[in-house]
């Protein structure tokens, strides 16, 4: 009789989730959730812990330049910082990548106009010879018309392209910017150039700051010295070649590559309470180039996601999920700690819950948009409301890139949103001497910080998963 009731019961309860679970196939974050999640954005709005992390950062550290003495001295601050703050568990996974040095920089006009340049080497550009490198400029108008040049046009002379970008709130100039930046020394090389210039892939115009950035040399044999000229200095070569006299330029960089060099991703967890194994994924990379302190590029990111972490962890209750904040090796030539990352984790892409990077400065988040399955497009739309009144939209239409290195555990199969910040000013001061501490609103960074705690803390408590697994959103188109 016991067991007729039971099983009759038993019966009636699977009817029962038969019935329900229709419609609890659909992730949800539950309403306590929600009710928290509101009180961590309101909180973290009024809170300076992120500002006080990236004024550390960059004021203990300074800049970063990967494989440099600064990137062991970042390291080392990101552990401590995480402890500090009280992260659960602190570790670190290595991660490898060539060793490029820069020791020092200079160039002048030799003719018809003598006079001297400011430029920055690009991060794996070759070095000059001892004494320097003289050579004619020959310019192209676009990176299109570089690929179409005549190799005996361009043999042994240096290739200049004068690509500008201009101000925009989603920094979209940057897809040129960083091609004419990455793949103009690549091409100028196939077609024997000597050396490479380029207008700077910035947006400010009257500093005679030149932007560095990476290339896309992958090896040495095949690097040719590249470098890139402050937008006023650009403006001048120009106008020099605009008389249509030979125009020659000496290059004098020391810099090059070095062997390699072993850095790691470090890593901080608020262990979950239930699902201690499944990761909401959260971070920002901690090198950045070398002539400002990397404060917007991206100590900002660093700070927003282990601020978004300690708010979490002051919680009364660990969150069910674990929150996983990690500070990226290398970011910038090459997203080497988030490929390492990926490759390391790709068989864990279905433990990841959620993740995004913040690698874009420290604007307001305007907009929102995810990479998740159908059947947590509700669970998305009530994140998009704990975020609403504090200025983010729902771009229901785009895809979620996951940021820079996480756009790659993106790759492996990771939901992925995307919170955009306003770029607008963040190509003023993106890789060079200016890209320092003064340059970050504290309140502005208070609303990033308030949206990752937010979203992070609702993903992790959310009924349900977003559709993480191994090859998932293959289709997807990364927008970062
Ligand atoms: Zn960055
Ligand atoms: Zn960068």
């Amino acid at each position: 009789m016991r067991s007729l009731r039971l099983s009759l019961l038993t019966a009636s309860l699977l009817l029962a989730t038969g019935v329900a679970g229709a419609a609890t196939t659909n992730t949800v974050i539950p309403a306590g959730a929600v009710q928290t999640a509101t009180q961590l954005r309101d909180k973290a709005m009024a809170d300076d812990t992120g500002y006080k992390i990236v004024e550390s950062l960059t004021t203990e550290v300074g800049p970063r330049l990967a494989g440099s003495p600064a990137d062991q001295r970042g390291r080392e601050w990101a552990i401590a910082k995480f402890k500090e703050l009280g992260f659960d568990k602190v570790y670190t996974e290595t991660v490898t990548y060539p060793l490029w040095e820069r020791h020092s920089e200079h160039a002048a006009i030799v003719a018809p106009f003598p006079q001297p340049l400011s430029l920055i080497a690009l991060g794996y550009s070759a070095g000059t010879p001892k004494g320097g490198l003289t050579a004619e400029v020959v310019k192209f108008d676009s990176l299109d018309a570089l690929k179409k040049a005549d190799p005996a046009s361009v043999k042994g002379k240096i290739v200049y392209i004068g690509y500008r970008m201009h101000r925009q709130k989603d920094g979209h100039d940057y897809g040129m910017g960083s091609a004419v930046r990455t793949q103009g020394p690549v091409i100028a090389s196939k077609l024997g150039a000597a050396a490479y210039l380029l207008r700077s892939a910035g947006t400010d115009e009257h500093s005679r700051t030149p932007h560095t950035g990476v290339t896309g040399f992958t090896d040495p044999k095949d690097a040719i010295p590249a470098a890139a000229l402050s937008n006023p200095d650009a403006d001048q070569l120009e106008r020099i070649l605009g008389y249509g006299k030979p125009v020659s330029v000496k290059l004098d960089l020391d810099v090059g590559f070095n062997g390699s060099y072993t850095g790691a991703n470090v890593i901080g967890e608020i262990t979950g309470k239930k699902y201690p194994d499944q990761v909401v994924a959260i971070g920002g990379h901690l090198d950045s180039w070398d002539p400002g302190t990397g404060a917007i590029d991206d100590g900002a990111g660093v700070a927003i996601a282990m601020a978004a972490g300690k708010l979490i962890h002051d919680l009364p209750q660990r969150p069910d999920r674990t929150i996983r904040v990690i500070a990226f090796a290398n970011e910038e030539m090459g997203l080497w700690g988030g490929r390492a990352y990926a490759d390391k984790h790709a068989a864990e892409a279905g433990k990841h819950q959620l993740g995004t990077e913040s690698d874009f400065g420290s604007g307001k988040v305007w907009r929102m948009s995810a990479s998740v399955k159908p059947e947590a497009r509700g669970a998305i739309e009530q994140i998009a409301k704990v975020l609403q009144p504090i200025g983010v939209a729902y771009d229901t239409k785009r895809p979620g890139g996951g940021g820079s290195d996480l756009s790659q555990m993106h790759g492996k199969g990771m939901a992925a949103l995307s919170l955009t910040q306003d770029g607008t000013y963040y190509f003023d001061y993106h890789h060079n001497a200016n890209d320092t501490l003064d340059k970050i609103d504290p309140r502005e960074l208070a609303q990033n910080v308030a949206v990752y705690a937010a979203f992070s803390y609702m993903a992790a408590q959310a009924e349900g998963d977003f559709g993480s697994a191994p090859g998932a959103f293959a289709k997807d188109g990364a927008e970062d």
